[in-house]
């Protein structure tokens, strides 16, 4: 799977949000070791806590079908006025599950820009933490 066909299916995603009161649509696509691809949409509540975002959906999807990674690449993409970036949550699910990920932003079809999640998360919390 080349970077524009996770990047394509990150965006194919992204139609299925159900971004019912930010209007923000995310999708995103997780790419396996085992060369399995897990997308996700956000999908958002009333009660607003509840939603969760794209990455995370696709991530649990993942693991919920038995993948416990490594994760080779997530793209994730948005429209909007700046590059989309994953949450601070995402980037600790990510941290948690997937540390060495590379990640693809991509704000239009077709275009990314390319970051890890060390970038993103510089001081991470993680399991060592707890041993
Ligand atoms: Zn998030």
């Amino acid at each position: 799977m080349t970077n524009l066909d996770l990047v394509s299916a990150a965006w194919a995603a992204r139609q299925q949000a159900a971004a019912n009161y930010s209007g923000y649509r995310v999708g995103a696509a997780l790419l396996c070791q085992s060369g399995a691809v897990f997308s996700g949409a956000n999908v958002e509540s009333s009660s607003y806590g509840l939603s969760i975002c794209a990455e995370r959906v696709a991530l649990f999807k993942a693991i919920s079908e038995g993948e416990r990674g490594p994760f080779v690449r997530i793209a994730i993409a948005a429209e909007g006025r700046f590059t989309p970036v994953p949450c601070g949550a995402c980037r600790q699910l990510l941290q948690d599950y997937a540390p060495d990920v590379e990640i693809l932003l991509s704000r239009e079809p077709g275009m990314w820009e390319t970051t890890r999640l060390a970038d993103l998360l510089p001081r991470p919390f993680s399991s060592e933490f707890l041993k």
